[in-house]
């Protein structure tokens, strides 16, 4: 399975990034080596001093395509959950200043907790979901901010990748971004379920 990453599909992200809102969708992959599953703790690299967290909304793609038509998209993922993309900050700085790839700050071992998913059935048509640090709220998000919907996501994306059963999109964080440190546990909700609950060791 592969794991695609939005990145700066919400306007207030891309701006404390101080980064362009993008006219198409950004993305970039992670190897399966990036998940943690089961609320299993991340450990703190050894390679990075600025790790941040990123709280998205993630697809699960639940029937092969490609080349799929934005009208379709839909019939491709039944479940959406909730996970992180971690990012190694400081290294992306420097892989941005270089015009160098971003994979080293972006797709190491566990930098993407996933936690459970649910049915899209019984989910609203906007979505909120929300990321706790330690108890605190600290990133806010509603798919109506999105500026590339999910369903224009799985259709851009298929277009360079055929899909499969089982890949996993990150559609994308709001803004709020920030580092974590270890001992801290992070709680990430969809609409007011948490479905993802681990800590930083
Ligand atoms: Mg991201």
């Amino acid at each position: 399975m592969k794991i695609i990453c939005i990145g700066r599909n919400y306007a207030e992200h891309a701006k404390e990034m101080n980064a362009a809102v993008p006219s198409e969708p950004v993305f970039f992959l992670k190897p399966d080596t990036a998940l943690i599953k089961d609320n299993q703790p991340f450990y703190y690299p050894d390679f990075s001093k600025e790790i941040h967290h990123e709280v998205e909304l993630v697809l699960k793609i639940s029937k092969a395509g490609k080349n799929i038509e934005q009208e379709f998209a839909h019939k491709y993922y039944e479940e959406i959950g909730i996970g992180i993309d971690f990012t190694a900050r400081d290294i992306q700085a420097k892989c941005k200043e270089k015009g160098l790839p971003w994979e080293k700050a972006k797709a190491f071992d566990g930098s993407a907790p996933i936690g459970n998913f649910i049915n899209k059935k019984d989910l609203p048509a906007s979505i909120s979901f929300h990321l706790n640090v330690n108890g605190k709220t600290v990133q806010k998000g509603n798919t109506n901010d999105l500026l590339f919907s999910f369903d224009a996501v799985v259709a851009y994306v298929s277009k360079f990748f055929t899909l499969k059963t089982g890949d996993l999109i990150y559609t994308g964080t709001p803004e709020g971004v920030g580092p974590v440190a270890i001992g801290d546990r992070l709680e990430a909700y969809l609409e007011e379920q948490k479905l993802l609950s681990f800590e930083i060791r």
